[in-house]
């Protein structure tokens, strides 16, 4: 009967206190400013330079590109941009390197899928993962 009571005291204390736990996933997790998550792509700022591909570590990134259509501009331009997130640590070189900002770390980590094939992520995934970019790196 004490250990009840005490229990009772103890749940009656905190029902005040402020919540420490959060409505995940119905609301998303405030993270650091600093956090490194999935990759936003943004295609039109990509001039095709192979840095990240490079530079890269793990090796997960392919792209190829194309010359520009616009007969009024140089340059390429990108054709295919694909990361393999059953390999890529997040480690932030490629974003760091990227001389445009054309790709940009955020704070999306919810990456869970039911086949590992899923996990290729192309040009047009990257580019709609934008729910979660920091709002320094947003356009
Ligand atoms: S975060 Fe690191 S491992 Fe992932 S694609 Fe970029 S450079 Fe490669
Ligand atoms: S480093 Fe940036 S600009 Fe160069 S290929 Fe990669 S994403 Fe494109």
């Amino acid at each position: 009967m004490l250990g009840w009571t005490k229990g009772l005291a103890f749940t009656l204390k905190n029902l005040t206190k402020e919540k420490v736990t959060y409505d995940y996933p119905n609301e998303p997790l405030p993270l650091p400013d600093r956090f490194r998550g999935i990759q936003k792509f943004y295609p039109d700022k990509c001039i095709v330079c192979n840095l990240c591909a490079n530079i890269c570590p793990t090796d997960c990134i392919s792209l190829t590109g194309k010359a520009n259509p616009d007969p009024e501009k140089k340059g390429k331009v990108i054709d295919t941009y694909d990361i393999n997130f059953e390999i890529c640590i997040l480690c932030d070189l490629c974003t760091e390197v990227c001389p445009t900002e054309a790709i940009v770390m955020t704070n999306n980590f919810e990456l869970a899928e039911y086949s590992r094939d899923e996990l290729f992520k192309d040009k047009v995934w990257l580019d709609e993962n934008d729910t979660s970019v920091r709002k320094e790196n947003k356009v």
